[in-house]
């Protein structure tokens, strides 16, 4: 199956569709399948999705994630970002206590989850050997995210970037998408905020660093619930979207399921 490419999308539904058959990484191609096929023993009775995977969200979310990659037996496996993995548990437990996500866990795209405001996105689509997708493949990528930024531009006001590769995979998508950064180029850090301007394009931007929900991140502590809870909220907050669920402002972001 070839893609039809990310320039040819004019909707978010559109996007979705063309990415998922997206083969232009040889090596992540190669590893998504094979992940899929050999699978691990306790997801043995799985229909791995073993593509690339989309966005998950509202077309008109005020807010956005943007992680690394999907996980070999995570979103690899389920085919909705950050879903049926340790990472995932933390993330999805943090937005429904900010009021951003309809339950606390996301098992399976089938499972009811619904995201209030947000879309959830990464840099690289195609899970990668040991998480370490390479420059050249996250370059390669970098179209996907760009087009999806562009279509999110109207609606978007603030981004939380989770982790220093999605950070540094970030800005340059951001600069072909039309925003206007600071130079020097803002370095990424848990708690750092960037602002950029409104454009014709669209309204202000925040930025929101945070470190990555990696299990490396979580179980040492180096990342908590709660300051993952803090920048969530801040970001709502940024966003227009009250923490509790109740949404306020121009941007009236509604709820997506499913895969985007
Ligand atoms: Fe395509 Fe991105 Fe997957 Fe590479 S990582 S094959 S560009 S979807």
């Amino acid at each position: 199956m070839t893609s039809p490419g990310p320039q040819s999308a004019s909707t978010l539904a559109e996007l979705d569709a063309a990415v998922t058959g997206c083969r232009a990484c040889p090596r992540l191609v190669s590893w998504r399948e094979q992940v899929a096929r050999d699978k691990r023993a306790a997801f043995r009775d799985w229909d791995y999705w073993g593509r690339p995977v989309p966005g998950f969200g509202p077309a008109d979310a005020a807010m956005a994630i943007v992680g690394l990659a999907p996980a070999a037996h995570g979103a690899n496996r389920t085919g909705r970002m950050f879903t049926g993995d340790r990472s995932g548990d933390v993330l999805y437990a943090a937005l429904h206590q900010v009021g951003l996500a309809s339950q606390p866990t996301s098992v399976s795209a089938g499972d009811g989850l619904r995201l209030r405001g947000v879309r959830i996105t990464a840099p690289v689509r195609c899970a990668p050997p040991e998480n370490r997708p390479t420059p050249a493949e996250r370059d390669t990528c970098r179209p996907w995210l760009a087009q999806e930024l562009r279509l999110l531009r109207p609606t978007l006001r603030s981004v939380v970037v989770l982790g220093g590769f999605g950070w540094q995979a970030l800005l340059p998508v951001l600069a072909a998408a039309s925003w206007r950064l600071p130079r020097p180029l803002p370095a990424f850090g848990h708690g750092t905020v960037v602002r950029l301007p409104a454009t014709d394009s669209g309204p202000e931007l925040s930025l929101f660093g945070c470190y990555h929900v990696s299990q490396q991140n979580t179980f040492t502590g180096r990342l908590t619930p709660a300051m993952l809870e803090k920048v969530l909220a801040a970001a709502a907050t940024a966003a227009g979207l009250h923490p509790t669920g109740e949404e306020s402002g121009p941007a009236t972001a509604g709820e997506g399921a499913g895969r985007g």
